[in-house]
C-alpha cells in the first residue's frame, strides 16, 4: 500500500490522505476536510476512491465526509465508539481488519483519550517493514499527542502505552495536523539540551507544511517527550516517577505553553 500525504490550507492545519493500492488504484481518504481537494488529487494520480477512513468524530476531521460520498460513492468507515456523532457504512470494532482491495489491508485500533471515540488505522507488510505505516489521526503528533479537552488525559495515556507494543521502529507516522514545529519548540523549551529534538526541528522549519519530513517510530521516540517516559529529562522535568504522572504531567505543561 501507498499513501499521498496533503496539506489542507484554509483547516486547522489538517493533513490528508490518500492510501491506496498501486495495482488496483483504489484509495481510502482518510478525514476529509476538502472532497473537492482530494478528488482532484486522486484524479491526477488515476486514482479512485471508494473507501473514507475517518479517525475521529471531531469536526476538522468529517467535515467533508459525506459530500465525499456523495462524489464517490465510497463506503465510510470509522470506529464503532463515534456511532452517537456521525454516520457510516461500517462501524469497527477493536482489531477490525478493512480490505482496501485484494492486495492490501489496514487494522483498525482503538485509542481514546483525545475523544472517547478514536481509532487509528494501522498498515503492517511483513516482507517490506519501510511501508508499514499508521494514521494516528489526533493521537499522536510528531513531537507531541493530542490534547484531552475533550478527552480523557489517562486514557489517552494508555493508547500511546499500546503504540510501544504496536508499532514497529521503521513505521511511518501520518498525523492528523501539522504541529511538528510547534511541539518541538515546546520540547527544547523544556529540554534545551535534547539534541535529537534540535536536529527535528531544523529539518522540519526547512520544509513546507508538504514537505515535512516523513518520521518514523525509531525518530519519534528520540524526541517525542511523550515516547520518553522514565528518560532521565521526563523525570527531572516533570519531577514523577510513574509513567502515568510523568505523562500527565507533560500534557499540563503543554496545555500552558
Ligand atoms: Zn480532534
Amino acid at each position: 500500500m501507498k499513501i499521498i500525504r496533503t496539506y489542507l490550507p484554509n483547516s486547522a492545519d489538517n493533513y490528508n490522505y490518500l492510501a491506496y493500492c498501486p495495482t488496483t488504484g483504489v484509495a481510502a481518504a482518510v478525514d476529509p476536510f476538502d472532497a473537492d481537494h482530494l478528488i482532484s488529487i486522486a484524479d491526477d494520480n488515476k486514482l479512485n476512491i471508494t473507501q473514507i477512513w475517518v479517525t475521529h468524530e471531531h469536526w476538522d476531521h468529517i467535515k467533508d465526509v459525506n459530500r465525499l460520498k456523495e462524489l464517490t460513492s465510497a463506503q465510510v468507515y470509522a470506529p464503532h465508539t463515534c456511532k452517537n456523532a456521525m454516520d457510516a457504512d461500517i462501524w469497527l470494532e477493536d482489531g477490525d481488519e478493512v480490505d482496501l482491495s485484494q492486495h492490501h489491508s489496514v487494522k483498525l485500533f482503538l485509542t481514546p483519550g483525545h475523544i472517547a471515540g478514536h481509532g487509528v488505522y494501522l498498515y503492517q507488510d511483513l516482507q517490506q517493514p519501510t511501508d508499514n505505516f499508521i494514521l494516528a489521526g489526533d493521537t499522536l503528533f510528531n513531537a507531541g499527542v493530542g490534547n484531552t479537552k475533550s478527552g480523557d488525559v489517562e486514557q489517552l495515556y494508555h493508547s500511546i502505552e499500546r503504540l510501544h507494543q504496536l508499532l514497529t521502529e521503521q513505521c511511518q507516522i501520518y498525523v492528523g495536523h501539522d504541529y511538528m514545529v510547534s511541539n518541538l519548540k515546546f520540547t527544547l523549551k523544556h529540554c534545551p539540551t535534547l539534541k535529537a529534538a534540535e536536529q527535528a526541528l531544523q529539518a522540519a522549519e526547512a520544509e513546507s507544511h508538504d514537505s515535512r519530513p516523513i518520521q518514523r517510530w525509531q525518530d519519534e521516540k528520540s524526541y517525542n517527550l511523550f515516547l520518553r517516559l522514565d528518560s532521565n529529562e521526563v523525570r527531572e522535568l516533570t519531577g514523577k516517577d510513574s509513567r502515568i504522572e510523568q505523562f500527565k504531567a507533560l500534557r499540563a505543561l503543554r496545555d500552558q505553553w
